[in-house]
């Protein structure tokens, strides 16, 4: 596999066009194009997810599907201004099986986070955010080392160099599966996103 060629000196549009000639690990095989983060530069949190999704595949933006209506719900109702947050993924292509005309999703390997990592970083370089959020454990744990447990460390500052406040919550895709417990899942979730909301309007 080549390395990821991330430009030396990237800005987000640099990147978004050079992530696309990716070949540093095969989830680029089948999909319609890579998935960059998207926000605003100086947006003073990241929220960080897993991958994208079918629709995110084929649209070509990060959290538009039904996941993504769910964060967006929880940013609204615990008080988060879109335009304060940057929303990517630890993985820029959509990794899935194909089962009859469906594309079924498959959670990246750790190999897969590893390497796309240096697209990551050179986002955080870009927007450098001061509160940086893992939305699930593929996110959490490629960023946060093997020993981070979203149920037990969500909604609480982690230890992190990676941004002045770091944490992690679940991702808002695990809430659409909860069935029956869907509503307390989200008001878990929010209650996260209300620490996030905290976090961002305490002095730096
Ligand atoms: S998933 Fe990441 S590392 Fe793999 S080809 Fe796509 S952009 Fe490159």
């Amino acid at each position: 596999m080549e390395p990821a060629p991330v430009p030396e000196k990237p800005s987000l549009p640099k990147l978004r066009e050079a992530v696309q000639e990716c070949r540093a690990c095969e989830l680029y095989k089948g999909t319609t194009q890579a998935v960059l983060g998207e926000g605003p530069t100086r947006a003073r949190a990241m929220l960080v997810g897993e991958q994208p999704g079918d629709r995110e595949d084929i649209e070509g933006h990060p959290f538009v599907g039904p996941a993504g209506a769910m964060l967006d719900r929880g940013l609204r109702e615990a008080g988060i201004e879109r335009s304060d947050v940057y929303l990517t993924n630890v993985v820029k292509h959509f990794r899935f099986r194909a089962r009859g005309k469906r594309r079924i999703h498959q959670r990246p390997e750790r190999e897969h986070v590893q390497a796309c990592r240096p697209w990551l970083d050179a986002e955080l370089a870009v927007v450098r955010p001061r509160v940086l959020v893992c939305l699930g454990a593929v996110a959490a744990q490629g960023l946060l080392g093997s020993k981070v447990r979203v149920t037990r460390d969500r909604g609480v500052p982690l230890d992190s160099d990676l941004a002045d406040v770091v944490m992690v919550t679940v991702h808002p895709s695990s809430i659409l599966r909860a069935g029956d417990d869907r509503a307390a899942a989200y008001e878990a979730f929010l209650q996260d996103l209300r620490a996030v909301a905290g976090a961002l309007t305490t002095p730096a």
